[in-house]
């Protein structure tokens, strides 16, 4: 869980505008990968949420609850800054960024652990972009 920043309030504020197609965005590309559909998207993440892919409130990038879910966290250039990965995600396309909180949603849905996720999602067999493919490597050094 990152502070609250300004560049975490502006994703925040961006991801709200452009929920829908963000949302529809994440859920056809979580099928393009090939994650199962029972993973696809959750409801659980707060009382009286309606089912989604994508969480404009949440800020961590990702959470992965019932099912792997896609937040404002990937609109964040600075969301890992000062951590491994940091500068990979600064520079990475939406898109990238976006694949890889799947993978990491992925990994750890499977091993159950978010440090053994990291490893994991730095050698997936989930057929995600080069681009992602190097922030989860930046990530699990
Ligand atoms: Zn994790």
């Amino acid at each position: 869980m990152q502070p609250p920043s300004e560049a975490s309030d502006h994703a925040q504020d961006f991801a709200r505008r452009y929920a829908l197609p963000l949302d529809a965005y994440c859920a056809i590309r979580m099928e393009e990968l090939k994650i199962p559909d029972s993973l696809i998207g959750a409801d659980d993440l707060r009382a009286h949420m309606k089912w989604t892919s994508f969480d404009p409130e949440g800020r961590e990038g990702g959470t992965i609850t019932r099912g792997i879910v896609v937040n404002s966290g990937v609109l964040n250039p600075e969301l890992l800054k000062g951590e491994k990965g940091g500068k990979a995600w600064e520079e990475a396309r939406l898109r990238d960024r976006i694949d890889a909180i799947i993978a990491h949603g992925y990994e750890e849905s499977r091993l159950g652990d978010h440090l053994m996720a990291l490893k994991a999602a730095a050698k997936t067999k989930l057929p995600i972009t080069n681009g992602a493919r190097r922030i989860c490597r930046a990530m699990a050094r």
